[in-house]
């Protein structure tokens, strides 16, 4: 089967006034691939998700997404976004809309879809994450795990061609972790192109294709999902095993 890139970055760096958050990044990432990138905190993991997104703008390096690389000061940023979903810790909907009008905001306003086109279309998102009674709710009267599920929802309905997940189950309490892991790994199994910053190891080793580690702003290890635990090749990674899993 060819193998179709969605993402290649190469030698991505990124600092904060002195510091070096990172150093010099090299990834590919392959349509319907899902990879994991663990680390300890302060490694650079959402540094690196937010310049995937153009939301950090990145000091060197190249980033290609479908093939052609991305220049800021020539492309229109807001049209590679619509194209990356991003779900992050704290779920950020909209407190004064309804579940349905978090879920068609961008579609409507930003990509003008028709406003009923668009309530379908999130009505089915909603049946997906197993949240179709809520569609009318306010955000306020959700649980963590299913604002979250709303959240990955409305991401969706950009149509991404990847989504980006950065912690998206750390602010949870630990019963509600598990419905969200579900949604995201049936996304998996549906092909999406997947990034995935997280401390769930259970997940990573099931649902990843890749794991990478993030350590100090470099990539020290790269590695198919069950090579990368039971078989890791790198000395550091056997340290973060051992403080983790
Ligand atoms: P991780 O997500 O792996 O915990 P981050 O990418 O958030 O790591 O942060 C990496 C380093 O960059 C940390 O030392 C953090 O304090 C620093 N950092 C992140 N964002 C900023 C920012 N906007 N300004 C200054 N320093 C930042
Ligand atoms: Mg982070």
């Amino acid at each position: 089967m060819p193998v179709k890139e969605m993402i290649s970055i190469e030698g991505l760096t990124k600092s904060f006034g002195e510091l070096q958050v990172l150093k010099g990044v090299d990834l590919t990432i392959a349509e319907s691939e899902v990879v994991c990138l663990v680390g300890a905190s302060g490694s650079g993991k959402s540094t690196l998700l937010r310049c995937l997104n153009f939301l950090e703008k990145k000091d060197g390096g190249i980033i290609r997404f479908e093939g052609k690389e991305i220049d800021p000061k020539k492309d229109d940023l807001n049209k590679v976004r619509e194209k990356v979903g991003m779900v992050f810790q704290h779920f950020n909907l909209f407190p004064h809309k309804t579940v349905l009008e978090n879920i068609i905001e961008a579609p409507v306003m930003v990509k003008k879809i028709p406003k009923q086109q668009a309530i379908q279309e999130a009505r089915e998102l909603l049946r997906k994450v197993d949240l179709e009674d809520k569609a009318d709710v306010y955000p306020n009267k959700l649980s963590g795990g299913q604002k979250q599920r709303v959240a990955i929802a409305r991401a969706l309905a950009m149509k991404p061609d990847i989504m980006l997940f950065d912690e998206a189950t750390s602010a949870l309490d630990p019963e509600l972790v598990g419905e969200v892991l579900k949604t995201m790994r049936e996304l998996a199994e549906e092909g999406m192109t997947m990034v995935v910053v997280t401390h769930e190891m259970h997940f990573a080793r099931e649902v990843a294709d890749t794991v990478v580690l993030l350590h100090d702003g470099n990539i020290i290890e790269k590695a198919e999902a069950e090579q990368f635990f039971t078989a890791p090749q790198e000395e550091r990674t056997r340290e973060f095993l051992q403080r983790t899993v």
